[in-house]
């Protein structure tokens, strides 16, 4: 066992973390305050390469034949540090590149690909309908072939970067009648199809808005695997990424500590600092360990991932997703309670980070479902008992 990352993993933290100081957290306030894209940052974090990171070698990325799990979290765990929309812009490069990377033709890859690796493309991925969330299974937009086109009908809803990605890999049905396995995958092309965005304004601001498909017409060839297979592909992608939230969620709760710890030891009340009181003590020592134990979680599941050693990643990565996102929830609360009432105060970190810390335990999965796909992989694992 050998709990130390490499020279270039540590390397990569120290350079995403001296990047978040420098760039992201002096502005976070007004970065995380309005779903505007900082292209800025964005141009900051191509240049140092990090979209590579999320490509495999081969199609312009850094990854060695695949998405780096590993490198994800550690890049992940740094950039919401700094601010929650910076990471998800960057997460969902991930979310809408892995599905292309993972079941894409040659041709697909290598036209989709390297743009994003640059960090000149962004990304998006678009599976959620308004009565098909958790069960996205029931989703009921339709694809149906005419001659060298699919032609997509209905509403598509929570798609974040919809407003300004460069490619949409968007999930219909081509039969219904067929559940999960009529669900088909497509690269929609903001360049070739046309469809309508309409952005919808969310507790902790990025880009996300419904996807109005009207006879929105998709060339054959950008069908991504094969027909009926499109649930797969989702399932794929997200059973990687999702251990990435976690990570995130990690280093939300690690600033918001951070900045606590500052808080606590200045701020003075009843003729000593905070922290020499026990009570602020013994939630400084359960909030560190949580955030240790969730650190390790998630850095577990990406190894697991990486080193090939299981097939399957889906019992950790649900765990990490789970556990991380309402760990820092609980954090983010408790850390929240010792900023007294300036942690509600709009001039005053702690509100953004309270904003920020609700989503990820809805995004990619809930944490009810999170917990369903645990149990389900779980009982796998004990065999039947013999019946009499
Ligand atoms: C900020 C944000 C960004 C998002 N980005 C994207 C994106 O880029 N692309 C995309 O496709 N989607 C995206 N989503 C959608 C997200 O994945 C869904 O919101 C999520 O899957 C839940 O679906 P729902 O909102 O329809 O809730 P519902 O499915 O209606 O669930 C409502 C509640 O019921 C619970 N529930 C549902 N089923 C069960 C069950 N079997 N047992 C117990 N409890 C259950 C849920 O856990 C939840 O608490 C995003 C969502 C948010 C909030």
């Amino acid at each position: 066992m050998n709990f130390e990352f490499t020279d270039e993993q540590k390397e990569l933290k120290a350079k995403v973390r001296d990047m978040v100081d420098k760039h992201v957290l002096p502005r976070a306030a007004q970065i995380d305050s309005t779903s505007e894209i900082p292209w800025d940052v964005m141009k900051i974090m191509a240049d140092m390469g990090l979209f590579k990171f999320l490509i495999p070698e081969e199609y312009g990325g850094s990854g060695k034949g695949d998405l780096r799990a590993l490198e994800l979290s550690i890049i992940r765990e740094e950039l919401s540090r700094g601010s929650c929309q910076v990471d998800a812009i960057y997460a969902l490069n991930g979310l809408g590149s892995y599905s292309i990377t993972h079941s894409g033709t040659e041709e697909q890859k290598r036209k989709y690909l390297p743009p994003i690796a640059k960090g000149e493309m962004l990304a998006c991925m678009s599976l959620s309908e308004k009565n098909a969330g958790s069960d996205a299974a029931a989703l009921s937009t339709t694809a149906v072939l005419d001659g060298n086109e699919w032609v997509l009908n209905g509403e598509k809803i929570f798609a974040s970067n919809s407003k300004v990605a460069g490619v949409i890999v968007i999930f219909a049905t081509v039969d219904k009648s067929k559940g999960a396995n009529g669900i088909t995958a497509f690269i929609m092309d903001p360049k070739v199809s046309k469809y309508e965005v309409r952005p919808f304004q969310v507790l902790s601001p990025h880009d996300i808005g419904e996807i109005i498909l009207k006879d929105t017409r998709i060339p054959k060839e950008n069908v991504l695997g094969e027909v009926g297979h499109g649930f797969r592909v989702a399932m794929k992608t997200l059973d990687v990424l999702r251990t990435s939230v976690g990570a995130a969620a990690v280093g939300l709760a690690q600033y918001a500590l951070d900045i606590t710890i500052e808080r606590v030891k200045s701020r003075v009340q009843f003729g000593k600092p905070l922290a020499e009181q026990q009570i602020t003590q013994d939630r400084l020592a359960d909030m560190a360990t949580e955030i240790n134990a969730g650190r390790l979680m998630t850095l577990y599941a990406a190894w697991l991932k990486d080193s090939g050693t299981r097939k399957s990643v889906t019992l950790e990565s649900s765990m990490a997703k789970w556990w991380c996102t309402e760990m820092a929830q609980r954090v983010v609360d408790k850390c929240l309670q010792m900023w007294g009432g300036y942690g509600v105060m709009m001039d005053y970190p702690m509100q953004r980070l309270y904003r920020a810390v609700r989503a990820p335990r809805l995004y990619e999965g809930t944490t009810e479902i999170q917990k369903v796909i645990v149990a389900r992989e779980l009982l796998k694992l004990y065999p039947d008992p013999v019946k009499a």
